[in-house]
């Protein structure tokens, strides 16, 4: 078969980027379920661990599935290389950890999933490394006034998880590269259909794969994907630019120039944490990539519509959904997201907690579930579940009290999300 042309639509890459089959080789990228692979000789197993990225070692940190699938979700956001991670953790660890270490610091917005609060805030607070949180309404001289000597990277979320604010990616980008560290970023919830965070600046790009770009709750996986751009060599990171002792004296920025980055991470990072994704879990993943175009704007009108539906409710004290136009980051959503806001909503019911709760256990359609971004529609209480472990002050600067609930719209037919909700708020 012949290569997909580079310049595809991004409908054409889910479905083709990643993997071009030769004459009479499967249509379906094969589950190579190997944790292993066979060479001739001594000398061929020795040349491989040379250059690791020429050949296959072992399926801990590489496998041709997953492989199909890091090229895929590279093409998507516009990079030049990905690794994927068996967790949306997984992936946010690693990418902070491949360029800090102890006695370093990064910069986090305050507006991220509550998961990545505590891994910040506590664990990696434990090894050493200082999270600095900055509002994510931060003001460009406010972010600057942030950063010290020892600052690293700066981390943020396109639309933050459960909170809906809308990150201004290009203004956190000038303000990272002003101090020479890369801007990470959660595309998690835009994914590369509504939101390219590289066009507008971002280094690296971090997705829990777990929500829509699987879509069918049948994996749970992340990905770091690196866009090729940023100067490592610029004096902040002896880690890419000095000799890894831990692999031969390995020079990143010299042996992989084109993604050191992804390189370092597969190399060290995942070499010596394990946390690779099964070949099975990567063949699941890239069915839920090849329909993802389709189903995000599908996703995108149901939310609007059903966010406009409860903004007509008096049992409701707010709705937020960027793409609504009272919304407080509509300009930001018109901005970074012009084909739509995702398909998740929060809404805050007037009563707080007994009522949120009532509202949600009248619920017949969709679930509840820990789970979002998910094909069905399907409800949580961050405050009871996802970020129970949150102070209230946490609680609070991720924008969630105890009333809200995140609404996570899923392709069923419109009219019978807007009636289960319907039945639902008469019950309140
Ligand atoms: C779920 C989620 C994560 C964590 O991903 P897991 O796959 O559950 O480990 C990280 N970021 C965002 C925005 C998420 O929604």
């Amino acid at each position: 078969m012949k290569e997909m042309n580079p310049n595809a639509k991004i409908e054409t890459k889910c479905l083709h980027a990643g993997y071009t089959p030769k004459n009479g080789e499967p249509r379906v990228v094969p589950i190579v379920q190997s944790t292993t692979y066979v060479y001739d000789s001594t000398d061929d197993v020795a040349a491989v661990f040379d250059d690791p990225t020429k050949s296959l070692i072992y399926s801990r940190f590489e496998n041709p599935t997953t492989d199909a699938v890091e090229k895929k979700i590279a093409a998507l956001e516009g990079g030049v290389a990905a690794m994927c991670t068996s967790s949306g953790q997984a992936a946010s660890l690693l990418s902070i950890l491949n360029i800090c270490e102890a006695g370093d610091s990064f910069i986090a917005s305050t507006s991220i999933y509550g998961g990545t609060i505590n891994l910040f805030s506590v664990t990696l607070k434990r090894m050493g490394i200082e999270c600095i949180w900055v509002s994510v309404d931060a003001t460009e001289e406010e972010l600057n006034a942030a950063f010290k000597p020892n600052t690293k990277a700066v981390f943020g979320e396109t639309i933050a998880n459960p909170a809906l604010t809308v990150l201004n990616i290009e203004m956190w980008a000038n303000a990272a590269h002003a101090h020479g560290v890369p801007l990470i970023i959660d595309n998690t919830f835009a994914t590369p259909i509504l939101c390219r965070p590289f066009e507008w600046g971002a280094d690296i790009i971090i997705h829990s794969t777990s929500k829509y770009m699987d879509g069918h709750a049948v994996q749970v996986g992340g990905v770091i994907v690196d866009s090729g751009k940023f100067d490592w060599k610029n004096g902040n990171f002896p880690c890419m630019t000095e000799p890894d002792e831990s692999y031969h004296g390995i020079v990143y920025t010299e042996q992989y120039a084109f993604a050191p980055y992804i390189v370092k991470a597969r190399m060290q990072l995942m070499r010596d944490f394990g946390c690779y994704p099964a070949a099975n879990s990567s063949f699941l993943l890239n069915l839920g990539l090849e329909t993802l175009a389709v189903r995000m704007k599908q996703y995108c009108q149901n939310a609007l519509a059903v966010a406009r539906f409860i903004q007509q409710s008096d049992k409701i004290q707010s709705v937020t959904y960027p793409g609504l136009d009272d919304n407080k980051y509509k300009a930001l959503a018109d901005k970074y997201l012009p084909d739509g806001a995702s398909g998740v909503i929060a809404i805050s019911i007037k009563g707080g907690r007994d009522a949120a709760v009532k509202f949600m256990d009248s619920l017949k359609l969709a679930s509840n579930e820990v789970h979002v971004a998910d094909i069905r529609t399907c409800v949580l209480h961050p405050a009871s579940a996802t970020h129970r472990q949150l102070t209230d002050e946490q609680l609070a600067a991720a924008g969630i009290d105890g009333g809200l609930i995140r609404l996570s719209v899923g392709l069923e037919n419109v009219e019978d999300i807007i009636a289960d909700v319907k039945q639902a708020l008469d019950k309140v």
